[in-house]
């Protein structure tokens, strides 16, 4: 069983908040393709407790890996946080992370929710989770019609799906989790289906799908959990937006709804590796797990924290797909192919 989240959102530019330069005072460098302006107390609270200045960079994250890739074994970065398996794996591929062995993470980040030890040593922890969930306008759809993943391929649906490219990552990992799940031809042919219903060509991200979906432009669409509990937590027409939308925890008589993780890792060339394993380690205490879910409404993955974001748990208790995080981003091949074949762009 599983809990989880929402967020703000903050430009792709390079922003550096702080420039990276050596002083007395102990520092970590963090490259985060987090766009959560919350995450600022996450940075304050760890400098509170431990003395470490927080150097941050904030990036896309294509910025983000491009820069980690041209400063090679010269870059500053000491942590690499990164959101989605998709992107964590791919960091993971590029070589940019180094194994740490730190009983404290081993103990309190489920295996299902971090990396395997591929032996080449990169290795990285998923910090908190999302739920990818089916939405659906309550008086165009029926949601026993919408009960499943698979359902958005259902003819009864022509004209009513929308979703964001299927390039964009958490589109690519929930592919990549179907096809672990259906293998690679039968979410082929899946992906067809979903197209095929299609009201509109895909665009914008998750908030736009919710948006449309409570306008009637949309039947039924996919979201990350954190952007439908921020609508939610909102006043006014967004608190209205959500209230004409229902939302449906998917394949729940099957392997359960798709989680998907925001992660870090120690970057492989980090200049301040024991402050590295120190912020890492950091995310995974009760206080810091505790701010991803006040902040942008994701779910600890650490057990036994409680979230104390009444909105979130008022989403309830839900079946979590228990695929390893790791085979979703084995899975992005696949996902590619299914993407490319189906036309899902
Ligand atoms: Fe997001």
């Amino acid at each position: 069983m599983f809990r989880t989240t929402l967020s703000a959102f903050l430009s792709a530019a390079l922003l550096a908040v702080v420039p990276l330069s050596s002083t007395a005072q102990p520092v970590v460098n963090v490259y985060s393709a987090r766009h959560y302006q919350t995450d600022e107390a996450l940075y304050a609270d760890f400098t509170k407790q431990t003395g470490i200045r927080v150097n941050r960079i904030e990036a896309g994250d294509e910025a983000l890996l491009e820069r980690l890739r041209n400063e090679g074994a010269n870059s500053p970065a000491d942590v690499l946080l990164l959101v989605d398996a998709a992107r964590l794996w791919k960091a993971q591929a590029e070589g940019l992370f180094q194994p740490i062995r730190s009983p404290l993470l081993e103990e309190r980040i489920p295996p299902t929710r971090r990396s395997a030890d591929d032996g080449n040593g990169s290795q990285w922890f998923g910090m908190s989770a999302r739920a990818r969930v089916i939405v659906y306008n309550k008086v165009k759809v029926d949601a026993s019609l919408v009960q499943n993943y698979e359902d958005l391929a259902r003819p009864e649906l022509k004209g009513l799906v929308c979703t964001r490219s299927g390039a964009h990552p958490y589109m690519l990992s929930l592919i990549a989790a179907m096809s672990e799940h259906l293998g690679e031809a039968r979410a082929e042919e899946w992906a067809r289906g979903v197209v095929a219903n299609f009201a509109r060509s895909p665009r914008g991200g998750d908030t736009d799908q919710i948006r449309a979906v409570a306008s009637g432009e949309c039947g039924v669409a996919l979201t990350n959990t954190y952007y439908l509990v921020r609508l939610l937590r909102s006043r006014g027409e967004d608190q209205e937006v959500a209230s004409r939308v229902g939302m449906v925890w998917p394949n729940q008589k099957s392997f359960g709804t798709h989680v998907n993780v925001a992660g870090a890792g120690v970057a492989k060339h980090a200049p301040n590796r024991e402050n590295a394993i120190r912020f890492v380690e950091y995310l995974a205490s009760d206080s810091a797990q505790r701010y991803f879910a006040s902040g942008n409404n994701e779910w600890p993955v650490v057990a036994g924290v409680d979230s104390g974001n009444r909105a979130l748990e008022s989403l309830g208790r839900f079946k979590a797909d228990e695929l390893p995080i790791e085979a979703v981003g084995r899975g992005q091949a696949s996902a590619a192919r299914i993407i490319d074949r189906s036309g899902w762009r």
